[in-house]
């Protein structure tokens, strides 16, 4: 029975610190990781996601051609394994608990909520039928179960692809892959159903600024130079460098890399592949025009490069325009987070507002307990490993602030008591030897059909698949 009067060290073995991640991608397992791995300190670690499955992007977010970067889960199992970790999946915050509900049960709550919308162009017609956030596409073809019943008209024989980053690549490359190559992974089987009807001949892959600017790394655009059955086609007028770009090539090798295979691919021409990538440099949409109630073309303005005031840069319209076939439309310009209820929120920055993972209230004062990681920290930039050195910045936070914390043992700081509240609040929730159990049926659902792995891509599927397999393991939640 805890003794309410007495005050203890928070951390101690007496009364460790009790922290609730929120979100299970990279971001919130590398910050387990650094808590569990801190020196001299007593923790229980509880993580929530609002899915039945781990990971965030590494599950939904990385293209099925990229199993290798997936293999960063066998990390996360192993931060999972640590007896001082319990998984809650299933359990939305704002929809099955609230942050009230974490207050009471934990000292520190730590939110990994990554950014789960998309930047908007803010050009007409960009509401139309057949306009899509990548991160639709991306989650649909994941099998995402938030983007299970989206429709992609790929009867469309020309799409667009607007921004140069590695999202946009991967949204390319899925387009313009063989889609035999794709059917192999792990993508979802309504995407490889749907990809295998494609009719798509020509993707546009539309850049703001020039060569020097793309956001895309060598490695991603390397790919897109040697897919099986496309051709990426760039145009040599559009890779000829200003003084500015060309002294900024000198300095950025990653740049340099980028720049040398565009020349390389420039020089080999149009190629003999059935389908073609069109990438193109210095345009932006300025409308997206209707055909027959959908996109079916795309009003593009010619840009020049003028210095942006801080040494780099901007894209500036020329008032030169060209139109071109787009019945497919992807913006794929960025990441946006959305708000939870009862956690403060930058909405014109798309994130959670911080100092150093410290969360800021509106006023910029520093909220008792809670703190931020991965891209609801600093929005969404770089790459899964980027991660780790981000979260063990805002764990250094949260040991020097428990360096100064002291409290009574209560006992609604205890995992009883919060795995009690978790059971009220959502009878299914799913711990991670569930999620093992479903991991183990969508292996062996893809090895029956030669892929790697078959998805359940509903989660009333996977809570259904989920509660019989416990049965036949004769497992008690
Ligand atoms: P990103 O790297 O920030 O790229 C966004 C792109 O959109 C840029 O080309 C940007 O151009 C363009 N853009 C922004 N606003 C625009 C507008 N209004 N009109 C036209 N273009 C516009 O973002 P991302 O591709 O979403 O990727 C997010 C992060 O995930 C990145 O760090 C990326 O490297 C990472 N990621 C990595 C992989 C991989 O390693 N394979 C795969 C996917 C994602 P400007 O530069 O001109 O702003």
């Amino acid at each position: 029975m805890a003794d309410g009067n007495k005050v203890v060290k928070v951390g101690s073995p007496e009364r460790p610190l009790r922290v609730a991640i929120i979100g299970s991608g990279p971001s919130g397992f590398y910050a387990a990781e650094a808590l569990l791995n801190a020196k001299d300190l007593a923790v229980q670690v509880d993580m929530f996601d609002r899915l039945p499955t781990p990971y965030g992007l590494v599950r939904g977010g990385v293209a099925p051609d990229h199993q290798k970067i997936k293999n960063v889960t066998m990390v996360y199992e192993k931060i999972a394994a640590r007896p001082a970790f319990r998984f809650f999946g299933n359990v939305m915050l704002g929809r099955d608990i609230q942050v009230d509900d974490l207050r009471r049960h934990y000292d520190h709550i730590v939110y990994a909520v990554g950014n789960e919308s998309d930047r908007r162009l803010k050009v007409p017609g960009e509401d139309l039928k057949g306009s899509h956030s990548a991160t639709a596409f991306v989650g649909w073809y994941n099998g995402h179960p938030d983007w299970r019943k989206e429709d992609f008209d790929l009867s469309q024989e020309s799409a667009a692809v607007i921004g140069i980053g590695n999202v946009a690549i991967d949204v390319t490359r899925i387009l313009a892959e063989d889609v035999e190559v794709l059917a192999k992974t792990d993508m979802a089987r309504h995407a490889v159903e749907a990809l295998r009807g494609s009719r798509v001949k020509t993707v546009w892959l539309l850049g703001r600024r020039g060569p020097v600017q793309a956001a895309f790394s060598p490695a991603e655009l390397k790919e897109l130079c040697e897919l099986h059955s496309s051709d990426l086609v760039v145009r040599e007028d559009e890779l000829k460098l200003d003084e500015v770009s060309r002294a900024a090539l000198e300095k950025d090798p990653e740049a340099k890399k980028n720049y040398d295979l565009l020349v390389q691919q420039a020089k080999k021409g149009e190629g003999s592949r059935p389908r073609k990538i069109c990438l193109r440099f210095c345009v932006s949409p300025t409308e997206l025009i209707e055909g027959n109630g959908r996109v079916a073309k795309m009003k593009l303005e010619i840009n020049q490069l003028v210095a942006d005031g801080k040494g780099g840069l901007k894209a500036q319209g020329t008032g030169q325009t060209e139109v071109i076939d787009a019945g497919l439309v992807f913006r794929s310009v960025g990441y946006h987070g959305v708000p939870i209820p009862g956690v403060p929120f930058d909405a014109k920055a798309g994130h959670i507002p911080n100092k150093d993972g410290r969360v800021l209230d509106d006023k910029a004062a520093v909220v008792a307990g809670a703190y931020v990681v991965g891209w609801a920290k600093r929005g969404p930039s770089g790459l899964i490993g980027t991660n780790r050195a981000d979260s063990v910045l805002t764990v250094k936070a949260m040991l020097e602030d428990v360096a100064k914390l002291s409290a009574p043992v209560e006992e609604s700081k205890t995992p009883e008591a919060a795995l009690a509240t978790v059971k009220a609040r959502q009878p299914d929730f799913v711990t991670f030897q569930d999620w093992k159990l479903l991991e183990t049926l969508e292996l062996s659902r893809g090895k029956q059909s030669g892929k790697i792995r078959e998805k359940f891509t509903t989660v009333a599927e996977m809570l259904e698949a989920i509660k019989k397999a416990r049965q036949e393991a004769c497992l008690v939640k």
